[in-house]
């Protein structure tokens, strides 16, 4: 029983290390260009230097093409990209089975980075790659089904057409969905990051646990209107604009909060 019990569990970890590919490269990188317009002076100059004046939408993506690495250094972090947790009545019970996991996954390793980042032994190196595993992060978090279900791995085994090509649900929402937009990643940054400084304060009001629970709940309802075998096209699109934009905004933003917290 054991045996094949861990059978199915790295069969289940294969799977989902296999297809979890995040937001695709435009949509992590317009999440790190509005962060970058919100950052306080203090936390702007402390990045700057550790990234050498480079800016945080050149390494948001970096989190991802280390999955290809073969030297077996950054296995371990293939998990930190999301937390899978079924479908909760209220925030309470959300809150519960969140933290009830134990294996590393997208809430453990924010809480970690962030305070890898503050500790003072930690190495210029070190510092790097956990704040640009933040910028990574935070961006993950916001795509919904990064913080989908369990059963369904995210999305990834719910198969559907997008304009008459297969794909799951979990790819269509990390790439398709922001791609077809068209716009360069600094140009959708431009477009979207148009709010008052008060609306900006309240979007990056609450905890990490309530960004999560925001999350789920939008993959509740991308759950409801995407059943398996789905053919979506241009009505899908329509359905899901305005919430593809919100999450790219409150990414960029919560993301700026996170990173003035940690650097300010
Ligand atoms: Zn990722």
């Amino acid at each position: 029983m054991k045996s094949i019990l861990s059978k199915f569990t790295f069969a289940v970890l294969m799977f989902s290390s296999f297809y979890c590919f995040a937001w695709g490269l435009t949509g992590h990188r317009v999440i790190a260009e509005i962060a970058q317009h919100h950052l306080s002076s203090k936390a702007e100059r402390n990045i700057k230097k550790l990234l050498q004046n480079q800016k945080l939408a050149y390494y948001a993506n970096w989190p991802d093409f280390i999955k290809s690495d073969t030297t077996g250094v950054w296995k371990e972090t293939s998990s930190w990209h999301y937390v899978n947790i079924n479908a909760q009545k209220n925030f309470q019970q959300f809150k519960d089975s969140l933290e009830a996991q134990k294996s590393p996954n997208l809430y453990t390793q924010i809480e970690n980075l962030a305070k890898k980042i503050k500790d003072k032994n930690t190495s210029e190196a070190d510092k790097k790659n956990a704040l640009v595993f933040l910028v990574h992060l935070i961006g993950d978090l916001h795509q919904p089904l990064h913080v989908g279900r369990y059963e369904d791995l995210g999305g990834n085994k719910i198969n559907v057409t997008y304009f008459g090509q297969n794909t799951n649900l979990h790819s269509l929402w990390d790439s398709k969905m922001v791609e077809d937009r068209k716009y360069s990643y600094t140009e959708f940054a431009n477009l979207l990051d148009i709010k008052s400084k008060d609306e900006v304060k309240t979007i990056q009001g609450g905890t990490l646990q309530d960004w999560l629970y925001d999350s789920q709940k939008i993959a509740n309802s991308i759950y409801f209107h995407t059943p398996k075998d789905s053919k979506l096209s241009y009505d899908y699109n329509y359905r899901f604009e305005a919430t593809v934009e919100r999450q790219l905004l409150y990414g960029g933003l919560r993301l700026a909060k996170v990173l003035n917290d940690v650097f300010g």
